[in-house]
């Protein structure tokens, strides 16, 4: 029996050294130094060392509990997840608590899709907040179901800069940190340009995002590279000119509400 305990124990312990040894900690800050370079040459995917973007305490009231305009797309109910569906098509498995829906068990998109838009959301981070790093209150909104515009709780909790709270997910950190304590709610306000393909497949003009995080900008005009991913090298593909648009469950209850958009269109577009 002590044989077969030891033996589990040794197990377990290469597993979570296997595990662990791919990140590395730099300055208090997890993240990776293997994964592959960032168009430019100058930051890892996920790198530790990139600077981590300055403190900004948001102002007391920006667009919380925005009333959304006569042509927005109320994406949320406030009652239950009508229009949203798990990845498989399924009812979305989320909770709806005191009108907030509440991540659970999968990520969830809507039955509606979308191309370019602006989009107004609110976010909750769980109390008290426990993990850290990317552990620490991850969830994040998709554009398209593929472009994500990363939801964490960045208050007094650092990670890689391109993984903390609206960072292009493993491309582009936020401009400023301009995160809101856990519990108190915060705002998306963004407006997201779809990319664009010629008849034969190539980029015509990546996707592009603009958003305020709390009234602060944090993303200006900036470009994805690609759709975004865990450790992966951005890489555009052609793809339809609407998508859903998706909120991720990232094993932590964060809470969101007040979800609408406003489909736009470019002037010189039909
Ligand atoms: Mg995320």
């Amino acid at each position: 029996m002590k044989k077969q305990l030891t033996l589990f124990v040794f197990v377990i312990g290469t597993t979570l050294l296997r595990a662990a040894d791919d990140r590395v900690v730099i300055n208090g800050v997890e993240g990776y130094t293997n994964t592959p370079m960032l168009p430019g040459g100058q930051w890892h995917v996920h790198d530790p060392n990139r600077p981590q973007p300055a403190v900004v305490t948001p102002g007391s009231v920006f667009s919380a509990q925005a009333a959304p305009p006569s042509d927005a797309v109320v994406l949320f109910n406030g009652r239950d997840m009508t229009g949203w569906v798990d990845l498989k098509g399924q009812p979305a498995p989320w909770d709806v608590v005191d009108g907030a829906m509440v991540a659970k068990k999968s990520d969830i998109r809507t039955t509606q899709e979308f191309g370019d838009l602006q989009l107004h959301v609110e976010f909750c981070e769980p109390v008290p907040a426990t993990g850290s790093g990317q552990g620490r209150g991850n969830s994040g909104v998709f554009f398209m179901g593929k472009y994500e515009l990363q939801v964490l709780d960045c208050y007094d909790n650092k990670t890689y800069p391109d993984g903390q709270t609206a960072a292009l997910y493993g491309q582009h950190p936020p401009l400023v940190n301009a995160c809101r304590p856990p519990g108190e709610w915060q705002t998306y306000d963004a407006v997201f340009t779809a990319p664009r393909f010629t008849a034969d497949g190539e980029l015509k003009s990546p996707a592009w995002i603009t958003v305020f995080h709390n009234g602060v900008v944090v993303q200006n005009h900036q470009a994805y590279m690609g759709p975004t991913g865990h450790k992966i090298s951005p890489k555009y593909v052609p793809q339809a000119a609407t998508g859903p648009l998706g909120l991720q469950f990232h094993n932590n209850p964060t809470r969101f509400r007040n979800i609408w958009v406003r489909p736009i269109q470019m002037p010189d577009e039909p």
